[in-house]
């Protein structure tokens, strides 16, 4: 067993894995229908759907096929085990209730799953960054379909269908392309809303490969804009500069996100960046380390983080800007190719 869990919680004699990302992690085998049993002796209780998939991922667990949870309650029997350690934000009501009926003793042990996929292999980072490639290719032969006429959803679906056509398994999450006003949404979803001329579009995406993610954000004008709306742009820039500048191994996330945060506040745009600076990105798009202002994360070698300042002016227009980067002893490797200036198509 990895020795991180054993250390962290020496009384848990297995592990109910329940999250597919840390399945994943554990077995080689990426499955949302079935349950693991991570012991000295690994068990993948499935059902005959997987079978030969988990096959061809060569799984590194003895694959079970059958009811999950009972699978899990007769090999954990068998094996003699009686503390059980569980994913609570992962694990069903009702398997928890029928692991407490079988007589277990359930501990969750949320934090030791967190931290251990947060520092990254070189073949991992090789993986992020290849799904990476594929964003930037997609970003680069989006912007001459952006223009005045086409929709939010006509710009998605290309974007997409690019992702797609150079190789992505998936998109890493739901496609963000947001103009005008939506753009002062973080999190908009693509509307019927039609693209004009002097508005910004900001597109948030990522693609999917060998299961790792990549995630960027680029805000392009679309032809001239304003005066107010550059200003606001190249803040944000620098944020985003001061932000990825601070990332080096030792640094204490929190302070990452106030380097970013404190030069939004000093040009009058602090209150309009409302969420943290970024996360860290792998088997998951969204896990640890987190880089905000109350977070306790510590940077480490191998870590992959996003760095994402924004700024949302409500009715008006929003931009955000957001890069990966791998952190090292003595900084952090960009692993975004595409150009961060304004572009003005
Ligand atoms: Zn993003
Ligand atoms: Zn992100």
């Amino acid at each position: 067993m990895i020795k991180e869990l054993t250390n962290q919680f020496p009384s848990v004699q297995g592990f109910v894995i329940s999250n597919p990302a840390d399945i994943f992690y554990l077995t080689g085998f990426y499955c949302v229908d079935c349950l693991v049993l991570y012991s000295e002796d690994p068990v993948l209780v499935t059902d005959s759907r997987y079978t030969v998939a988990s096959k061809e991922a060569s799984c590194r667990a003895e694959i079970v096929s059958g009811d999950y949870v009972q699978g899990i309650i007769d090999q954990a029997k068998k094996q003699g085990l009686t503390t059980l350690g569980i994913q609570e934000d992962y694990l069903t009501a009702a398997d928890y209730v029928k692991l407490t009926e079988a007589g277990f003793t359930l501990i969750e042990t949320k934090g030791a799953f967190t931290s251990l996929r947060a520092a990254k292999t070189d073949e991992e980072i090789e993986k992020i960054s290849a799904a990476q490639k594929i964003t930037d290719k997609a970003f680069e032969n989006i912007l001459d379909f952006i223009r005045p006429g086409v929709t939010e959803k006509e710009v998605r679906a290309r974007l997409e269908y690019l992702m797609f056509s150079y190789g992505a398994d998936g998109i890493a999450f739901e496609t963000i392309v947001a103009s005008g006003a939506n753009g002062a949404k973080p999190h908009a979803v693509p509307s019927d809303k039609v693209i004009k001329e002097g508005e910004f579009v900001t597109l948030d995406f990522g693609a999917r490969l060998n299961n790792y993610d990549s995630d960027m954000t680029r805000t392009v004008a679309v032809g001239e804009v304003s005066r107010e709306m550059e200003k606001i742009y190249f803040a944000v820039l620098e944020a985003h500069k001061r932000g990825a500048q601070a990332l080096k191994a030792g640094v204490e996330c929190s302070y990452a996100d106030s380097c970013a945060r404190k030069y939004l506040e000093s040009v009058g745009l602090g209150d309009f960046f409302s969420h943290s600076l970024g996360h860290g990105v792998g088997i998951e798009i969204h896990e640890s380390p987190r880089l905000s202002k109350v977070s306790k994360d510590i940077l480490t070698v191998g870590n992959v983080v996003t760095v994402e300042p924004g700024v949302y002016l409500e009715g008006f227009c929003g931009v955000r800007i957001e890069n990966m980067f791998v952190i090292t002893r003595d900084g952090a490797v960009d692993l975004t190719a595409s150009d961060k200036n304004l572009i003005k198509l």
